[in-house]
């Protein structure tokens, strides 16, 4: 097969520079479908990858949330993106503390990449949930709908704009030579107004607010609730979050275009109002490391190193130090937690309702 590097060259050359935007969905879209990117040999991991604790937690949010609903029967469980289905499977080990969510649920894994899609069926198919793979949420039926989306939205590609004297240009890929470099479009985006301040890097979010605002038109019909965890922030803010990660290392994002992850950090505060212009409740937001301790992880890194042989102790309060831990670069606070729910639903565990203008 053609490396992806010179497919991009070749269309460039061809059609002229591409938007950040398709840049980023041509790579994502290569780099998911041809390798299992998690875990020591890949190039990330991820929390549920760290520690079944993760899971576990999420699972017993959701049957709080499905109790609280109700008792919805038939129930979506939806996960976007849901790599080794390890997130999926802790959290169904779970829910078997209430033993009538197995005959409710049915579980519904939205996911584009072929390998991995075989890796969530090994890993969940001992689970004996019924399970149904598709390529898009628009795909999935509809009906009271448990969502999950793990490092989800920081995968999706987004538009980059960056501020000049004659406004939001948008941000493209070109060529130099042989070489890809950024570039910008001449004519600037009227619909965004005059920037601040020159040099500002504006991240337009599209493809995440459209699955935000896909969600929120189901809970018009149906019950439900979307837990979403991922890196990011409470915007409105301004930078080029782009990155792209080798081998859990930093790498330049036009370096090896399809072979390196890249991602941007999720500006919550958008997911958010596309969620309340869509009618729905948002909850939260809190970071990560509050999040799991208000849901008790303390305590159950305690009941789990109760049966455990020393070196796994170790091995607990590691993971548990590793998914709280604070700090500009620990995961328990640069992870963010955002509940969006049918407007019916007042409350969440381990997360404050926001008011409708914040
Ligand atoms: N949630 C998992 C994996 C995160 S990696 C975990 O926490 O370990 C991102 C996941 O999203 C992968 O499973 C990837 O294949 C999937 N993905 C990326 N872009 C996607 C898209 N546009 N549609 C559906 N799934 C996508």
């Amino acid at each position: 097969m053609k490396p992806l590097k010179d497919i991009l060259r070749e269309m460039i050359a061809l059609e002229g520079p591409i938007t950040v935007e398709r840049y980023m969905s041509l790579c994502l879209r290569h780099y998911y479908a041809t390798r299992d990117p998690l875990g020591s040999g890949g190039d990330f991991t991820t929390a549920p990858e760290i520690s079944q604790m993760f899971g576990e937690l999420i699972g017993l949010w959701m049957l709080e949330v499905w109790n609280g609903m109700g008792r919805p029967a038939p129930c979506r469980l939806v996960e976007l993106g849901p790599g080794r289905g390890t997130l999926m499977a802790d959290l169904l080990r779970a829910t078997k503390l209430l033993p009538d969510f197995k005959n409710a649920a049915t579980v519904h894994l939205v996911e584009t990449s072929p390998s991995l899609r075989r890796k969530q069926q090994e890993a969940l198919t001992p689970s004996g949930f019924s399970l149904h793979w598709h390529d898009r949420i628009e795909d999935v039926p509809s009906g009271p709908t448990l969502l999950v989306a793990n490092e989800f939205f920081d995968a999706l590609p987004v538009r980059q704009f960056v501020g000049t004297e004659r406004g939001w240009c948008e941000r493209l890929v070109g060529l130099d030579d042989e070489r890809l470099i950024f570039g910008l479009r001449s004519e600037p985006e009227p619909a965004l107004g005059k920037p601040l301040r020159l040099g500002d890097i504006l991240e337009w979010p599209a493809a995440s607010i459209d699955v935000m605002s896909e969600f929120a038109r189901r809970l018009k019909h149906d019950t439900g609730a979307a837990l979403i965890l991922d890196y990011g922030y409470w915007g409105p803010a301004f930078g080029d979050t782009l990155q792209a990660l080798k081998g859990h290392r930093f790498a330049d994002p036009l370096e090896e275009p399809g072979e390196a992850d890249l991602t941007t950090h999720v500006d919550f505060h958008r997911l958010a109002q596309a969620a309340v212009a869509g009618e729905a409740r948002a909850h939260g937001i809190v970071t990560q490391g509050d999040f799991l301790q208000a849901l008790g992880i303390v305590a159950r890194a305690t009941t789990l190193k109760a049966r455990a042989t020393p070196a796994q102790a170790a091995g607990i309060d590691h993971a548990l130090a590793r998914l709280t831990e604070r700090g500009p670069t620990g995961m328990g606070d640069l992870f963010k937690v955002l509940a969006v729910t049918h407007e019916g639903i007042a409350t969440v565990p381990g997360l404050p309702t926001l008011s409708p203008s914040s």
